[in-house]
């Protein structure tokens, strides 16, 4: 069958059918088709099936990805659903937002020359067949162990650690203090990249298998956490970063500057059926507006490509660096761009103006200064400074701020002192156990990490899950005391 593979020299590489910009603009529907199986079997067949494959080494779960891509082009599916599900918990979640282009596609062997393996797409297809087919099973064990964990947090690093947990016999219960499962994949990132119904069913399922949420259930208000670690064996933190990063400038308190997760969620609630009440009032919304996002991540584009979905007048991206230095993935800037959303790069807001001067009223410009970039500093970044006497103005009535994320204070909201953070507000945890300061309490996703990526949630909960195991086991069998703890060193 080798002679199916190797096909790079012979075939293009081919997306599935991406859906005009036109059509695009006009709804929140996915922008990519799903590929028909004789192009998903022949994109697959491009692999050359190296040797040490670079695109496995950089997949953050170690996908067998040229395993599954030659079963593909074998039109073996099943076999590579089970071969791509043995490593991932949510491969059509993947195959649909992670920053492939950083990842495993960037670096496929033959990107250069030939353009990387479609592995994301085929991945995506993988799975979206099995579960057309009937093959995706819920998370059911073999027996009960007769013990109970606790999950804080319902995003994907929570649910990946739920799903281990749950095949291996515990009774598993997650905790959230949303009234609906996925974490970011459902209230952040936007209907355009990930249909929230691909998560709610895999939520349906994992309640099939028996994993018990408790909705609407904010630890540290609703429930202590001294409580909740009175109820189960062992604890998993998976409560991601949700604090805006803010700047101070003159007009930042003027009506029509939002946070970019606000804007997201009302935007998301809107799109599950909910009637939401700042978009109705206009608090929340794009319509009609000319809009400016400050930042350069992966939120801003987002945040960007929403509002050109919600009839934004205008829509431009502020941000102090160039396109090369930006954070965010390129594959989404170039989307932004085809959707008519304006780049004003090396640009940083100095002031916001409002409709009664900087201190009153709303927000009617934007303030903006040059910048360039200099040197390298310790981190290998080039640094960013102003160009003097180069301010111009942006029309904006509604700005939104898309800066990043940081943690909250957990140890003061779970008032647990003990849990010890780094200097970035993350959690401390023994690297080679994922535990917490506390016994029994370990953390996984963005909590430990600072804001990431699904794919890196996904790994830490898959760790965190086994690391729970063997710690639940050592302590059945007497033996707690034996593992040591280092979670002193940053
Ligand atoms: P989260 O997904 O944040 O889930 C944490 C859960 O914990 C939430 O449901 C929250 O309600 C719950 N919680 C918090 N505190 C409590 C408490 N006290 N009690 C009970 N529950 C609590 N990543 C990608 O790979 N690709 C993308 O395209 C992408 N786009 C993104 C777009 C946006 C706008 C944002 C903000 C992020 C994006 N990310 C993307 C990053 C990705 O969403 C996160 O890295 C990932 O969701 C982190 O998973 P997590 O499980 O650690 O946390
Ligand atoms: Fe690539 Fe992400 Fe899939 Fe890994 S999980 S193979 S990085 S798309
Ligand atoms: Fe195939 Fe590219 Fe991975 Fe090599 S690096 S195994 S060509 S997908």
């Amino acid at each position: 069958m080798a002679d199916r593979m190797l096909q790079f020299v012979r075939l293009d590489q081919r997306n599935p059918e991406k859906r005009d910009a036109a059509l695009r603009r006009a709804d929140f529907g996915e922008i990519y088709g799903e590929f028909e199986p004789a192009a998903a079997a022949a994109q697959a067949s491009r692999c050359s099936q190296c040797g040490v494959p670079f695109c496995q080494v950089h997949c953050p779960l170690n996908n067998n990805i040229p395993d599954w891509l030659k079963l593909t082009a074998e039109g073996r599916l099943e076999e590579a659903y089970e071969v791509s599900s043995a490593t991932n918990t949510f491969p059509e979640i993947c195959g649909r937002i992670c920053p492939q282009d950083r990842l495993c596609e960037g670096n496929c062997v033959i990107e250069k020359g030939f353009g990387a393996v479609t592995i994301g797409s085929v991945e995506k297809y993988i799975t979206d067949t099995a579960w057309e087919r009937g093959w995706v099973k819920a998370p059911k064990p073999r027996r009960e162990l007769g013990r109970s964990v606790g999950i804080i947090g319902a995003g994907p690093g929570g649910l990946a650690a739920a799903e281990r947990l749950r095949v291996r016999g515990y009774d598993v219960h997650v905790y959230d203090r949303h009234d609906r499962v996925g974490g970011l994949m459902i209230y952040g990132i936007p209907n355009f990249k990930l249909e929230k119904e691909v998560v709610t069913r895999r939520w349906k399922q994992f309640e099939e298998g028996g994993i018990r949420f408790h909705l609407d259930t904010a630890v540290g208000r609703d429930l202590g956490f001294a409580e909740l670690r009175a109820r189960h064996d062992a604890v998993l933190i998976a409560t991601g970063v949700y604090k805006a990063r803010e700047m101070a400038a003159p007009g930042i308190g003027l009506a029509g500057i939002v946070p970019a997760l606000a804007f997201l969620t009302a935007s998301n609630r809107a799109g599950l059926g909910e009637r939401v009440p700042e978009l109705e009032s206009g608090e929340l919304s794009a319509a009609g507006r000319h809009v400016v996002v400050v930042g350069g991540g992966d939120t801003a584009m987002d945040c960007v490509r929403t509002a050109v979905r919600q009839g934004a007048a205008s829509v431009t991206c502020l941000y102090r660096r160039d396109r090369a230095n930006m954070p965010g993935s390129m594959r989404e800037v170039y989307h932004a761009e085809e959707e008519g959303v304006r780049f004003e790069w090396l640009g940083a807001p100095e002031a916001f103006l409002g409709s009664q001067g900087a201190e009153g009223g709303r927000v009617r410009a934007v303030l903006a200064q040059r910048m360039h970039l200099g040197l390298p500093d310790a981190t290998g970044r080039q640094q960013v400074a102003p160009i003097p006497d180069s301010r111009f103005e942006l029309r904006a009535d509604l700005v939104i701020m898309a800066l990043g994320f940081d943690p909250e204070d957990l140890p003061a909201a779970f008032g647990e002192a003990a849990l010890t953070v780094t200097r970035w507000g993350t959690l401390k945890v023994d690297h080679r156990t994922m535990m917490t300061a506390l016994p029994g309490v370990f953390a996984a996703g963005d909590i430990v990490r600072g804001a990431s990526l699904v794919v890196w949630a996904i790994r830490d909960g898959r760790d965190a899950a086994e690391q729970m195991h063997l710690w639940i086991q050592a302590q059945a069998a007497g033996q707690a005391d034996a593992r040591p703890m280092a979670v002193a060193a940053e």
